[in-house]
């Protein structure tokens, strides 16, 4: 019947001049009722119907319900097929004189879906009493499907397009991981769209376009399983994930859905659809995080099937859309950023995550945690990324993306202003020198060093590389790299960090047991010291890459003196081995570990700099991970303890002769920047999107008059958790532009 019924819609499509107040009477003659309606929704959430066979005419554009309002109405607040034989004593039945619906008992309501929202209701109604059957349904479904396209090209129902409840604007709060703001059209990472073509005359030819898109879909996760496997450095559970996926890329049940899909009438991509479609609907209703896994992958699935029926290449540019997603990969978001995005939301995701690390070395904005945002944005609609309060706005008001744009206007003169600061040494107002350098990780980065006129790189993180490529390189390949750093610097000084790897990204091939507490698990330097000959190759590559230049060298995760002297034992060897040799070799530790504040003084004679990982430091100190979002606001760096602290390993290194600076993200943000440099911590390695701005900062601060101010905070402190009040405060006062 199904079949029967597309062909002559299809038909009806093609010639119609009206083709809604056509199509009705096909799909009442079809499913023998005496009555079809279309109710679309407009703005404010009210369904008015639209086009009618058997309820009176005049009560089309009249007739209308609030969503939640009546069977129609319930229908699209839940989304769900209501099959009722005695729709007149059902609860939510509303009478509405005008339609003269009185004589009608028997109804099925379905909700007709785009994108997985409601935007309409299609119904049909008997005056006897009857419970429609499973094909009847299946039937009505498919029209609704051919509603959701007809009523959109026609823009009978353009307010629908957004949904129920979607019309409206929508607010998602997100922890800014990279600051910035963005206003453009969303992307939403590996979703379906709604098919461009619904209904097939072959359905023949669309068996096998399926069949062959299947081919593609299945070779291209069989290359990926390949290539994966023979890299070594792939993270442990992909390999598990992109199994799982070749087995629902065969399963046979969404297969058989597809396939009878077709069979009614619809193009392969619509049935693929339409098969994702329902189980989304199914899956929703269950709140259960292993299933809401599941219809991630085979929304992903559906997405590369469509891809390949559509023979798109699916990554063409997106030039400054802000890309949506759950989670993502390193190698995922470099290959985004080269299709154009201007920034990006994810679900999930952290300060320390290499998405967010990445993300901030390109300058793209980052947010994260919007938890939900997936499922309520679809895709091209617009949203502001304000990365910097932490917030997506989804489908803003028209004042407010003028204010935004106002607010990015008023900042591109700012930059302009700023960009004259790149010849300039950073100089507070009262003539303190401060030391800016860069902390970056891929070769992208390094043209940074000319545009923000930093100093040299504080911290090249060697893992973040790799990460993008997701293998380890090999001795060849990192020199390679290393050198380039170097030639690039040219004189200015660049500061290596060997491999800080999470244990679990590190060697796949060894099995090992999970770890329950990754960051403080066998990570990092634990490993280079555990597998030395794997650390000496990384250490050989410097050597090598330096030639007879200055090279400086760092080990994270520090723990105990004795790991820094077994580590710097070993790039020792190696430099004795290397011909030719760096003009001069320094070594030097990262203060990340807590422990390692205990021996600090020992550390101090030993290393030749020493450099402050706040990111690491603090989650260690405040045994709070930094990670987890709900933390991020929790424990304030600008606190008594931290700040006392500080201040002692400052005088300490002081007295010491020492160089000790600080690398990690306090040291970028305005305020804390500044009162390091009060503590004396002139040495600041920042991402590069910080460098001007402090720039502009100190330039226009007296650090001595704040000096005295902070120690008349400082003495005033008893037992706050945070100063930040009293120090924002007056910065405000001096109109410093934080
Ligand atoms: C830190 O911990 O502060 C740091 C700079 O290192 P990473 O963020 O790479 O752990
Ligand atoms: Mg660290």
């Amino acid at each position: 019947m199904a079949r029967n019924l597309l062909a002559r819609l299809r038909e009806t499509m093609a010639r119609a001049t009206a083709p809604l107040a056509e199509l009705v009477p096909l799909v009442a003659a079809e499913l023998v009722t005496e009555v079809c309606s279309v109710y679309a929704l407009r703005p404010g959430d009210i369904l008015e119907l639209v086009a009618t066979v058997g309820l009176r005419p005049e009560a089309v554009g009249r007739t209308r319900l609030r969503v939640g309002e009546g069977i129609v109405g319930v229908c699209a607040a839940t989304g769900q097929v209501l099959n009722l034989p005695d729709v007149q004593n059902h609860p939510a039945f509303v009478y509405r004189p005008e339609t003269g619906e009185e004589l009608f008992v028997s109804m099925l309501a379905v909700p007709i879906r785009r994108a997985g929202r409601v935007v309409g209701v299609v119904t049909v109604q008997n005056r006897l009493p009857r419970t429609y059957t499973a094909d009847e349904v299946e039937a009505l479904e498919t029209v609704a499907m051919v509603l959701a396209e007809l009523l959109s090209s026609l823009g009978v129902a353009e307010s629908a397009e957004q949904g129920v409840g979607r019309s409206l604007p929508r607010r998602f709060a997100a922890v800014p991981l990279s600051r910035g703001i963005v206003i453009g059209p969303v992307v939403l990472q590996g979703m379906p769209k709604p098919p461009r073509k619904l209904l097939a005359a072959d359905p023949n030819a669309e068996h096998a376009r399926l069949a062959e898109a299947m081919q593609v879909v299945r070779a291209g996760l069989d290359e990926l399983i390949a290539a994966r496997v023979s890299h070594h450095a792939t993270p442990s559970g992909t390999r598990e994930i992109l199994e799982a996926y070749r087995l629902i890329a065969s399963d046979a049940g969404w297969l058989r859905r597809a396939t009878s899909a077709i069979a009614s009438g619809l193009t392969a991509e619509a049935a693929v659809y339409r098969v994702i479609e329902e189980t989304r609907e199914t899956m929703r209703r269950v709140q259960d995080p292993y299933l809401s896994e599941r219809i991630a992958d085979l929304e992903d699935l559906a997405f590369r099937v469509q891809a390949a029926l559509e023979k798109e290449d699916a990554r063409s540019a997106v030039p400054g859309a802000i890309l949506i997603a759950r989670r993502l990969g390193a190698a995922e978001l470099l290959e985004w950023h080269a299709r154009g995005i201007g920034g990006l939301v994810l679900e999930e995701g952290s300060a320390g995550s290499h998405a967010a690390i990445i993300a901030r070395g390109l300058g793209l904005p980052l947010a994260s945690g919007a938890r939900g945002l997936l499922d309520a944005a679809e895709e091209g609609e617009e949203a502001i990324l304000d990365a910097e309060e932490g917030a997506l706005i989804l489908r803003p008001e028209a004042e407010v993306v003028q204010a935004y744009r106002r607010m990015l206007a008023d900042r591109q003169t700012r930059a302009a202003s700023w960009n004259a600061l790149r010849h300039c040494p950073a100089l507070s107002r009262d003539g303190t020198p401060i030391r800016l350098l860069l902390n970056v990780g891929m070769p992208q980065e390094l043209d940074q060093l000319d545009a923000t006129g930093a100093e040299g790189i504080g911290l090249f993180r060697t893992e973040i590389a790799m990460l993008a490529q997701g293998r380890i390189l090999d001795v060849g390949e990192q020199t390679a790299l290393y050198r380039r750093v170097i030639e690039t610097a040219a004189n200015r000084p660049v500061v290596f960090r060997t491999l800080d790897l999470g244990g679990d990204k590190l060697l796949p091939e060894s099995p090992k047991p999970k770890q329950e507490n990754p960051a403080m698990g066998w990570r990092s330097l634990r490993v280079g010291l555990d597998r030395p000959a794997f650390l000496r190759r990384q250490l050989r590559a410097l050597l090598t890459a330096a030639a007879e230049r200055p090279l400086s060298v760092m080990f994270p995760m520090v723990a105990t003196l004795e790991e820094f002297r077994i580590a710097r034992g070993l790039l020792l060897a190696e430099y004795d081995r290397v011909q030719p040799r760096p003009a001069r070799l320094s070594i030097g530790s990262m203060l990340e570990v807590p422990a390692l504040l205990w021996q600090f003084d020992h550390l101090l004679k030993e290393a030749d700099f020493i450099s402050i990982g706040t990111n690491d430091l603090l989650q260690f100190l405040f045994a709070a991970d930094r990670h987890t979002p709900e933390l991020f606001t929790r424990y304030d760096f600008l606190s008594p303890g931290i700040l006392d602290l500080f201040d002692s390993l400052r005088a300490k290194a002081d007295a010491a002769g020492r160089e000790l600076s600080v690398c990690g993200e306090v040291a970028a943000r305005p305020l804390e920047a500044l009162v390091l440099a009060a503590l004396g911590f002139t040495t600041l390695s920042v991402p590069a999107s910080s460098v001007l701005p402090l720039k502009a900062l100190f330039a226009a601060v007296d650090l001595g008059a704040f000096r005295q101010v902070l120690a008349t905070i400082r003495a005033a402190a008893a037992g706050e958790a945070s100063l930040r009040e009293p120090i924002a405060n007056w910065a405000r006062e001096q109109g410093l532009p934080i």
